[in-house]
């Protein structure tokens, strides 16, 4: 089907007239009938994740379940965040209103392909903008689907799916119709989106890669902390920005950790996606699992040893641990995005915050002691966006999220992800 990309900019800019002079109790009720009949097509909207990116059934409900709640935070919250404030001054007022900047380009990623258009569309919308996807080239059974739940809004349209080809975003950004840009993907995207977006001095959120580490000292209770790392790993596959990718682990309890880290892995279920009981699937395309399979060849080659896993076929790739890891390695210097744990020790707590930061990325820590008034202490001393103590990295729409160095700039949900593309308008009366 023939697609015009300049038509489409000149719907979206003209329904952004009518949408933004929509007041925001009918555009909470919108977000609220996109809710209900996400929830009532569940299945629907789960399978279309599954058949774009392998994710196991029961994993692809959860994310549209996840998009529901984050639905339901902004149903509840948007008023108190949109609210604007007052200032005193000398002045007889002050305030702040809280505008919207117009049309939105977001450019999204696969690995939750229902999940990172939500977060990014539903906060935006809600603040009177409209939307353009460009969704990732190899989910388009997910970009349909949500261009058609999204549809629900009745005469106007306030989101765009761009079935576009990524050379062609530049022209996209550069169009006086679109005021802003989200990007969430990798390193390589988010420069070059950055730039562009630079160059006709546009705002940019930037949500990029990750290289998580997982530390874990010499107080935790391995019990409890392994299955909690091996989700963090291993979760979508390995396929998260937010997964624990390198696990820092106190020299006492290493051994002891990666015998029970695998013998955790052991009770993954493998099989057809489609079957509920499947618990690990495939990874979302093949060329994805070669690079994985590069990065540890190199790794081993370099001197890492192979603890478990390392198959691959096709674009399966089994659960595998790494060991004897150093930081030149690019199991250590790169993101791994897929089922792959590297795991290695540390004897002094500085130590393991050398090893937390000595990675380009800063998304988020995970922290496993029983004695949080200590990490509390060091907060300060990792570079990341997020520290969690005694909890894997997780997002949740009440909570910031958001990286620093690689990782990119700006926050998603709760205040400021529904602020992201906002104008803060100040008004002064004498
Ligand atoms: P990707 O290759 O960067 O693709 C992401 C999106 O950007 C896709 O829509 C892609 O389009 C587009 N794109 C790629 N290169 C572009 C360019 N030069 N200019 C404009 N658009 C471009 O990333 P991915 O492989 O889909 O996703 C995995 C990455 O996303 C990982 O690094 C992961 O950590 C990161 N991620 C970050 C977060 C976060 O919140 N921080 C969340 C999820 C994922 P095409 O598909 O058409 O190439």
């Amino acid at each position: 089907m023939h697609f015009d990309l300049d038509n489409t900019l000149e719907v979206a800019a003209r329904d952004y007239e009518i949408w933004k002079n929509t007041d925001l109790d009918s555009r909470i009720a919108v977000v609220k009938l996109i809710r209900n009949q996400l929830i009532e097509q569940k299945f629907k909207y789960a399978t279309s994740i599954t058949k774009d990116m392998h994710k196991p059934i029961s994993q692809s409900l959860a994310e549209v379940e996840k998009c529901a709640k984050l639905c339901n935070y902004y149903i509840e919250e948007s008023k108190r965040i949109l609210k604007g404030r007052t200032i005193k001054t000398g002045w007889s007022e002050v305030y702040l209103t809280n505008e919207p900047l117009g049309v939105i380009l977001g450019v999204m990623p696969w690995n939750y392909p229902f999940w990172q258009v939500f977060r990014f569309a539903i906060p935006t919308l809600l603040a009177g903008n409209t939307v353009l996807v460009k969704h990732a080239s190899n989910v388009p059974n997910a970009a349909v689907a949500l261009e058609e739940l999204f549809r629900i809004v009745g005469n106007q349209q306030v989101y765009f799916n761009l079935p576009i080809g990524s050379e062609q975003v530049e022209n996209v950004i550069a169009n006086p119709v679109v005021k802003g840009v989200s990007l969430t993907g990798s390193e390589a995207a988010g420069k070059s989106v950055a730039s562009i977006a630079g160059k006709w001095l546009k705002p940019v959120l930037l949500e990029l890669g990750g290289s998580n580490a997982f530390i874990v000292c010499e107080d935790a209770i391995l019990d409890e902390v392994v299955p909690v790392a091996v989700r963090a790993r291993m979760q979508n596959a390995g396929q998260s920005c937010i997964a624990a990718k390198r696990f820092i682990i106190h020299n006492k309890l290493k051994d002891q950790f990666i015998k029970k880290f695998v013998k955790e892995l052991k009770t993954f279920k493998f099989g057809d996606a489609m079957n509920e009981s499947t618990s690990f699937g495939s990874m979302a395309r093949e060329d994805l699992a070669e690079g994985l399979e590069k990065q540890m060849r190199d790794s081993i080659n370099m001197g890492a040893t192979l603890v478990h896993g390392g198959k691959r076929d096709g674009a399966f790739f089994e659960p595998t641990v790494l060991t004897n890891i150093n930081v030149d390695m690019p199991v250590f210097k790169e993101e791994t995005f897929g089922p792959l744990a590297v795991i290695m020790g540390f004897d002094d707590f500085d130590k393991a915050v050398a090893l937390s930061n000595g990675s380009n990325f800063g998304l988020g820590v995970s922290i496993f002691s029983k004695d949080v008034n200590f990490i509390k202490s060091k907060i300060a001393s990792f570079d990341e966006g997020a520290l969690f103590i005694n909890e894997m990295v997780v997002s949740d729409p009440s909570v910031p999220f958001g990286g620093i160095k690689n990782s990119g700039y700006g926050r998603e949900m709760s205040d400021e992800g529904l602020l992201a593309f906002v104008n803060k308008k100040t008004v002064v009366i004498k």
